[in-house]
């Protein structure tokens, strides 16, 4: 067992404290189960955040409460039960509203995660608005998530998928963008948060521009939305798209932001119960949105996990949050920093903590697996992100991912089992 009573560089010292409205990782712990179990025998250290999040035991405890008193589908029975359900179902679409600072909840139609929400848009705004010779500008940072439906719907629609380069530290050349951007522009599309390179893109300055030669913008919002307020309104987005199980809520869940006049145009997207408003085998007619993206039963549970995730987060004061992840995030880089032959990739001056590197004279898979031995979780490979990683002539890497429920002792432990890979080579 390393020993990790010493701090291995001076510990980040963030003056916030207490809870509710406050916040300390220490108490934030305390509501996470998952959080206090071993793995391998050592207590687990969860380094892989930018994959998913741990739940807290509201989110647990809420499913447990609907499951156990609730259970009912939505938005058609006649009887109590449906209607406490499709409550609590509509609250969830209101918070994730409130959280995303969007006009209201009509806005927001519920999808599995961000790459539903992506393809959603693709397929229905995409098919109806792009045609030959459009572009859709995708940086070279994005998940394939927010690349291959781009492809997909181009093929079909025969639009280019156009790549906005990264700077050598990761971020998104803006000189490069600005060039890039012409009349031909339909769509752009941005990370808000990079998931191998942590970059946070100046997206509220690109979409202005963006919106200058008349073009729509889609923001990826899966890796920022555990990390730092939003507000949609603010940044100009026409589509915002979030997964819940990065939020501390389940899997299965997730959410997509959309400017009412755009959202109100848009064709349906799957067809089904629930998006419609009447049925004839001379015409159909369509629910309004956000109904008429929804078909189908939805994922209530997910919705009243997500609706816990987003109370559970805005509980906590989020400014408090962003400082003690950015405090958190430079005492990881100077501690890793001592860790002979480790290479970080991403230097983007603006970031969340998203430490990808690579540890000379061992693949990514065999230094995850000498971590996991150690109780340490953290992710290896190409992170969905090939073109990020290939910009800088790798195809794949290691990464640890924090998140707000890690503390110095985390990355300490980190540390510490990848100095004894080095030594044991
Ligand atoms: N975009 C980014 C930036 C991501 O990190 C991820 C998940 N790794 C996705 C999109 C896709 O999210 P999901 O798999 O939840 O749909």
């Amino acid at each position: 067992m390393p020993d990790v009573s010493a701090p291995l560089v001076p510990r980040p010292s963030v003056g916030v404290q207490g809870r509710p409205g406050g916040f300390t990782a220490e108490s934030v712990r305390q509501d996470f189960p998952v959080l206090h179990r071993t793995v391998n025998g050592h207590p687990l250290v969860w380094l892989d955040n930018a994959a998913t999040t741990q739940k807290p035991r509201q989110v647990i405890e809420a499913l447990t409460a609907y499951y156990s008193t609730a259970n009912s589908n939505i938005h058609r029975g006649a009887h109590t039960m449906a209607r406490e359900a499709t409550e609590a179902y509509e609250a969830g679409r209101a918070a994730v509203a409130d959280f995303l600072g969007a006009p209201s909840p009509d806005d927001v139609v519920f999808v599995r995660g961000t790459t539903e929400a992506v393809n959603l848009v693709a397929q229905t705004w995409g098919r109806a608005h792009l045609g030959p010779g459009d572009d859709i500008l995708v940086p070279v940072l994005e998940h394939h998530s927010n690349i291959v439906p781009w492809q997909l719907i181009a093929k079909e629609t025969r639009a280019r998928v156009v790549p906005v380069p990264l700077t050598r530290n990761g971020e998104i050349d803006q000189d490069a963008y600005a060039d890039l951007l012409s009349a031909r522009t339909r769509l752009v599309v941005i990370s808000h948060a990079s998931n191998v390179l942590g970059t946070v893109p100046p997206v509220k300055e690109m979409t202005a521009l963006a919106h200058r030669y008349g073009a729509r913008v889609l923001v990826d919002g899966a890796q920022a939305v555990a990390h730092f307020p939003v507000d949609v309104l603010d940044l100009g987005a026409d589509f915002y798209a979030l997964s819940g199980h990065k939020l501390f809520a389940p899997t299965g869940i997730g959410a997509l932001y959309t400017r009412q006049e755009i959202l109100a145009g848009m064709a349906p997207w799957q067809g089904g119960g629930n998006m419609i408003e009447s049925v004839d085998f001379g015409k159909t007619t369509f629910a309004a949105v956000p109904h008429r993206m929804e078909a189908g039963t939805g994922h209530i549970s997910g919705v009243i996990g997500l609706l816990a995730a987003v109370n559970w987060l805005t509980s906590l004061d989020r400014a408090a949050v962003a400082a003690y992840e950015d405090a958190l995030m430079s005492y990881a880089l100077q501690a890793l920093a001592t860790v002979p032959g480790l290479e970080l990739i991403g230097s983007a001056p603006d970031r969340i903590a998203v430490l990808t590197f690579t540890l000379a004279g061992h693949d990514p898979a065999t230094v995850a697996d000498w971590l996991d031995r150690d109780g340490i979780a953290v992710r290896a490979g190409h992170h969905c992100a090939q073109p990020a990683l290939a910009h800088y002539g790798l195809e794949s890497a290691a990464r640890a991912s924090l998140a707000l429920y890690n503390t110095s002792d985390d990355v300490d432990r980190l540390v510490t089992s990848l100095r004894g890979l080095q030594a044991s080579a």
